[in-house]
């Protein structure tokens, strides 16, 4: 008898499942769709310029790997700070937003997670349904009990797809107070469904009225509309006075994955109360890995506070953005003239990485098997995949699936 006898085989993440299945695949057309993960136009994961440059300069100027102070590099916090929040705002100015740097966008999630279970034990987490595949098991692992508000509903839009915003609101409008809401500040994954400004504002009125917490995870910041027109969001919870989390995410943005380098910032009632916050976010932290990696955050901390490498940042971000939208483009006619009488002209309306394409498991499936064509079981496509190269071998295959 072993001490792990009882333990079970965990599920296999499923986009996991999928990335070894496309690597054995021997299909030599074939295309993953499947991976949250931007791809230039040959198909290559980009390495930005403005990162080598700056590891380029730390490679000139070689420095011994102290431990990092426990809430990150001091010039990184503040460059999030601004990216979110805005270096001139209020808000920042008057030091009511604690920012800690963290292990990717998930350790922002964790810390955030962590801290709430201490502040709001009994507190519930409702997610979108469908939401980020992590977040359910992030925050259930942390002891909350966590449900859904309605989000994505295939039958809006006369079956072709759109957020069930009455439902999200209603829901929200029936939460009991104190209960913690994971939003999507843009770019939601996985269904490419953004809210309006003007429900936007009815969210923050129903967070308000019933004494809600929102947590905004920000993982796409900059693939939306741009960096200031995507963080807009937040400044609106700011107006309205509210405490809110923000789970930032540079893995996209810098393309900087293995790096990890994400942050959290919780935005409190007054300096002295955010202090406090910032004091309990720092026993999460050392608690969990003591405090973080010094290179992906030394990497984004030099570009960001460096004019030029933050400049050359704006533009290599602005194309992978530019890119994407292109590709979106490019999908629809290409399905129209692949012979697919259904109207795709949604997809141009979707935004970020992830399109929720309509198809079901069966055409999916058949997508996989028959073509090498890689999306999840629901049907989201990663457009940030597609390339010039794979687009017709991938609107031709959709075409006979449909
Ligand atoms: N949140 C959302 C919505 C995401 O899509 C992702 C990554 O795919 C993350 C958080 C996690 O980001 P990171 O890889 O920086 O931990």
């Amino acid at each position: 008898m072993s001490l792990f006898t009882a333990v079970e085989m965990a599920p296999r993440d499923p986009i996991l499942g999928l990335n070894e299945q496309f690597a054995a695949d021997t299909n030599p057309n074939k295309v993953n769709l499947g991976v949250g993960v931007y791809f230039d136009d040959n198909g290559k994961l980009p390495l930005l310029q403005c990162v080598q440059a700056a590891e380029k300069a730390m490679m000139d100027k070689p420095t011994a790997r102290g431990y990092l102070p426990i809430d990150g590099i001091a010039a990184y916090d503040a460059a999030v700070k601004g990216l979110v929040f805005g270096a001139d705002s209020d808000v920042v100015k008057s030091g009511r937003v604690a920012t800690v740097q963290a292990i990717g966008g998930t350790g922002g999630l964790k810390i955030g997670a962590d801290f709430l279970k201490k502040i709001s034990p009994n507190a519930t987490v409702l997610i979108s349904d469908p939401s980020w595949e992590n977040h359910r098991a992030l925050f259930t692992n942390a002891g909350f009990p966590v449900d859904t508000y309605p989000y994505f509903d295939q039958s809006a839009n006369g079956g072709l797809g759109g957020i069930n915003f009455d439902g999200m609101l209603a829901k929200l409008n029936a939460a009991a107070e104190g209960t913690i809401v994971l939003l999507h500040a843009c770019c939601h994954n996985p269904t490419g469904y953004d809210i309006t400004p003007a429900q936007w504002d009815q969210v923050i009125a129903a967070v308000k009225a019933r004494n809600l917490t929102a947590f905004l995870d920000m993982a796409y910041q900059g693939f939306g509309y741009g960096i200031a027109e995507d963080g807009a969001v937040i400044a609106k919870f700011v107006a309205a006075g509210l405490n809110i989390f923000v789970s930032t995410s540079f893995s996209k943005s810098f393309s900087l994955y293995g790096e990890r380098v994400g942050a959290l910032s919780v935005v409190g009632s007054s300096k002295e109360e955010t202090d406090r916050v910032l004091s309990q976010l720092k026993i999460a932290i050392r608690t969990n890995y003591s405090n973080p990696p010094t290179h992906g955050g030394a990497i984004v901390a030099a570009v960001l506070g460096n004019p030029e490498l933050r400049a050359l940042w704006e533009k290599e971000l602005g194309e992978m953005r530019v890119r994407i939208k292109a590709m979106r483009q490019k999908l629809v006619d290409g399905l129209k003239a692949a012979g697919v009488s259904k109207d795709m002209s949604f997809i141009t309306t979707q935004i970020g990485m992830f399109s929720y394409s309509g198809l079901s498991k069966d055409q999916m499936v058949r997508l996989r098997s028959e073509f090498g064509v890689y999306g999840t079981d629901t049907g989201r496509m990663c457009v940030a995949a597609l390339n010039s190269k794979n687009i017709d071998y991938v609107c031709q295959a959709i075409a006979k699936v449909v």
